[in-house]
């Protein structure tokens, strides 16, 4: 039973405000911070000034969660959507939701006496039938608006294919170090300063340059490359589907992320039409793991594929929900971190709860980033 929620203000690791609460029962106490994006699609569910979040939840949400079940998650994810009233979540606020959100799922595993990712496959219903280790995606090269530098794509990729994940971090962290001495000889030392999600901000100009120099590196070793486009950030859209199509062509891609702007619904369809059999086109300002607007996207046949961040939705259940539709498109699922990150690792849970193909949350380096590698590695051999 749900006894007390308190929040207070952190940092986050841009250093800017952000909620972590507290939530306690007659069981324990279960924490929770929650990210910010920098990139923010315009469909996304609002987060309100933190002050004004911590606000909500101590002293409206707190009193009406008391006496609540912890582990009806659905029931309280419902009762807190009705209680902030609008369809985005600008009244409560979709920060403040979701740190209560996901307190109450810790809380709800830990009644029921089952680790966090059991439990979160537990709730989604039986739809997920094998339990995988998502494949981590290392933004090694930081650009857009996450970087200082002039590159216009927000995030290179590189996924290694090996079988299990701790063979795939240690992978990435290696390619990570070499890359670190091949930029720092070819561009200088200052090239190796790191952007918001842990990856270089080298200074190069051309996304194409940094696809050369990936392709070199991986070359030969069983690694993917993903790319965040993030294309919305543009004024107007930079790369035709021409690009698109070389790019596939001449690089070992896996996916393209936000390929055109998050309302350019014909080009995307027009690209996954291209090249939706060879590889996945993601939407996440497109979709804004939102159901409505994958159901459009269905429709439309924009895109195979799905970024999953819950703070673009606001509730566990919801983001569950985002899941569960896009394994019924068979869309490639891929949970993912924000910008600006915490220490809390429960997307790390979230990913193998619910058997997503693949994680993104930045580079193998940075505290905030290795909290949900280094949290996969011990769900990985707690599975084994
Ligand atoms: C992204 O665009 O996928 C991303 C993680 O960046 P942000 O958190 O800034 O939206
Ligand atoms: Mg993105």
């Amino acid at each position: 039973m749900i006894k007390d929620i308190r929040a207070r203000e952190i940092l986050n690791s841009r250093g800017d405000p952000t909620i972590e609460v507290e939530l306690e029962t007659n069981k324990g106490i279960f924490k929770t911070s929650v990210p910010s994006g920098a990139s923010v699609g315009k469909n996304e569910a609002v987060e309100i000034k933190t002050s004004k979040a911590i606000d909500n939840i101590n002293n409206i949400i707190a009193k009406k969660l008391k006496g609540f079940n912890e582990k009806k998650q659905k029931k309280i994810d419902r009762f807190l959507i009705k209680l902030d009233g609008t369809s985005n979540k600008s009244n409560l606020g979709a920060n403040a939701i979701l740190a209560v959100s996901i307190s109450v799922c810790r809380a709800g595993a830990f009644a029921r006496k089952k680790p966090l990712y059991e439990y979160i496959k537990k709730i989604s219903g039986n739809w997920v039938r094998i339990r995988t280790m998502p494949k981590p995606c290392f933004n090694v090269i930081n650009g857009g608006v996450h970087a200082g530098n002039k590159l216009d794509i927000q995030e290179f990729m590189i996924i290694p294919q090996g079988e299990t994940f701790k063979s795939n971090l240690k992978k990435g962290a290696r390619i990570y170090h070499d890359l670190k001495e091949v930029i720092s000889k070819k561009y200088g030392r200052q090239s190796t300063n790191l952007g918001d999600e842990g990856g270089f901000s080298p200074r190069i100009n051309d996304g194409l340059e940094v696809l050369e120099l990936l392709r070199k590196i991986i070359r030969k070793k069983n690694i993917k490359i993903g790319l965040d486009v993030a294309a919305s950030q543009f004024k107007k859209d930079k790369y035709d589907i021409k690009f698109y199509q070389n790019i596939v062509k001449k690089y070992p891609i896996a996916f393209i992320e936000d390929p055109f702007g998050e309302e350019d619904w014909s080009s995307f369809k027009k690209i996954t039409t291209k090249l939706g059999k060879k590889i996945a086109i993601v939407g996440d300002d497109l979709l804004t793991t939102n159901i409505n607007r994958m159901r459009l996207a269905y429709i439309k046949k924009a895109c195979n594929g799905v970024i999953i961040k819950p703070n673009q939705i606001g509730t566990v259940t919801e983001t569950l929900q985002a899941v569960k539709l896009a394994k019924l498109y068979k869309w490639k699922i891929i949970v993912s971190h924000r910008s600006g990150e915490t220490l809390d690792s429960f997307i790390a849970d979230l990913a193998v709860g619910v058997s997503a193909d693949y994680i993104k949350s930045g580079a193998p380096a940075r505290g905030e980033r290795l909290a949900k590698y280094n949290r996969l590695l011990k769900i990985e051999s707690e599975l084994n």
